[in-house]
């Protein structure tokens, strides 16, 4: 069997993988809260633990493996959404978890095998909190329940930090009924028009730490294999999940996988600078979800993603022509080298690597079988491929062009250019050449006289 080896955030090392029990494998990833579009930065944890997840399926087999990622459908963020919505809160986490499915999906992403709301699992997280009092862990105070850091020694040994180091680079909320401003929410009161759910400490809702321990315990039990989640969740979010689970008697991950942040352009996103974008936004602009999973799928999971155009166009270019190779391929294999690649702490960019390798030796069998295991290809070549061939146009544009700078006349560009704005291509022209590119709104059949 092939050694997978992964690093491990907790003994800040590179591991080789040994499951609890190799006929069952589990991983559980922390999923998104449901209020809104998720955005390009979303995406990232999804494609990198959805190729975990299909490494572990091919290694122990695909009935052997379970992979859990919940949906945060209650939060404050829903409540507002409702709130200057006008809409319901069952309308919006309902609309906005579909959404999800969709989005994921459009990027390879398989379904997880249990995607468990935590509204479902309330009756699981007042058990474990009424645990954790039991035990001292956590205290009542003003209608809330709170967790008491310091009766955990060893808070903060996830991210190699002190509570102290913590508190003093964190904004921790400080609030008159908290023993120590370093204490988190567990349950907290709701008025009559917050959604609530009758507890020990009066009508309420629950913190959002808690869903994961409970969830995670009643689908996986007391220890399971891996937890993953994008490394902004390291602190405060893991450190807590992994306080309540083990103080109220359990155990939790053996191995942490955490992947590092993506940037635009070489930028954070953000709204205000401009470069903030949802995955929706780009399947919208003709972005195929195949490109967005390839561009992801180029960086190593711990590295920093920076998306950019150029990355862009450039995997589009890279998986027209993979796809023209493989089209003929009357069969498919896993080449083992793709396969190492993967084994070797997830290292999908090497893995690209191998394909451009088999590519060029024209393997069309090993290609096709490594473009499936990186779930960039299904059953048939994706539609976008064959849609329309660009470059007849493309090179047209290019003689009139060159033909007009010896005339010095450019009407004839000028007409061109038009006419496939008109049909919704992009014209993208630059010294090196011509560029069509296909928006949502191209028409195929308005081409036809152009050539
Ligand atoms: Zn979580």
């Amino acid at each position: 069997m092939t050694d997978i080896k992964l690093y491990n955030t907790k003994t800040r090392k590179k591991e080789v993988f040994a499951p609890i029990n190799a006929d069952d494998v589990q991983m559980y990833v922390c999923g998104p809260t449901v209020y809104d579009r998720a955005h390009i930065g979303n995406a990232r944890p999804v494609i990198v633990f959805d190729t975990l997840f299909r490494l572990l399926r091919h290694v122990y087999g695909e009935e052997h493996v379970t992979y859990v990622r919940n949906f945060t459908d209650v939060d404050d963020k829903i409540n507002a959404r409702a709130a200057e919505s006008g809409r319901s809160i069952g309308e919006i986490t309902e609309e906005t978890t579909q959404w999800y499915l969709d989005d994921m999906a459009a990027v390879g992403a398989l379904e997880p095998t249990h995607m468990p709301r935590a509204t479902a699992y309330i009756t699981q997280m007042i058990t474990m909190i009424e645990e954790l009092i039991a035990k001292g862990h956590a205290y009542e105070a003003a209608g809330h329940a709170l967790f008491r850091v310091r009766s955990y020694k060893e808070y903060g040994a996830l991210s190699g930090r002190s509570v102290d180091d913590m508190i003093a680079g964190a904004r921790v909320e400080v609030a008159p009924y908290k023993e120590d401003p370093m204490d988190f929410v567990l349950w907290k009161p709701s008025s009559e028009d917050q959604p609530g759910w009758e507890s020990p400490w009066g009508r309420g809702r629950p913190g959002w730490h808690i869903e994961c321990s409970a969830m995670a315990y009643d689908l996986l039990g007391d220890r399971f294999d891996i937890h993953g989640g994008g490394n902004d969740l390291q602190f405060p979010h893991h450190e807590n999940e992994i306080a309540q689970s083990t103080c109220a008697g359990h155990g939790f991950a053996n191995y942490w996988m955490h992947n590092e942040m993506l940037q635009v352009e070489g930028k954070k996103m953000s709204k205000s600078l401009g470069n903030f974008f949802t995955v929706r936004d780009l399947l919208d602009q003709g972005v195929p979800g195949e490109v967005i999973r390839f561009v992801m799928l180029s960086t190593h999971y711990r590295k920093p993603m920076d998306w950019t155009e150029k990355k862009r166009v450039e995997a589009e270019k890279t998986l027209r022509k993979w796809y023209g190779q493989v089209e003929k391929a009357d069969a498919s294999r896993v080449s083992e080298s793709v396969v190492a690649a993967l084994a070797d702490d997830l290292n999908t960019a090497q893995a690209i690597t191998v394909l451009h390798g088999l590519s060029e030796l024209n393997e069309t069998q090993g290609l096709k079988g490594g473009l499936r295991f990186l779930g960039l290809l299904g059953d048939d070549i994706p539609s976008w491929v064959n849609a329309t061939d660009m470059s007849a146009y493309e090179t047209h544009m290019l003689e009139v062009r060159q033909a007009a700078m010896q005339t010095k006349d450019f009407s004839e560009v000028d007409r061109l250019k038009a006419a496939f704005i008109e049909a919704g291509l992009e014209v993208r022209m630059s010294k090196d050449g011509v560029e069509l590119v296909p928006s949502a709104g191209f028409d195929a059949a308005k081409l036809e006289g152009l050539l």
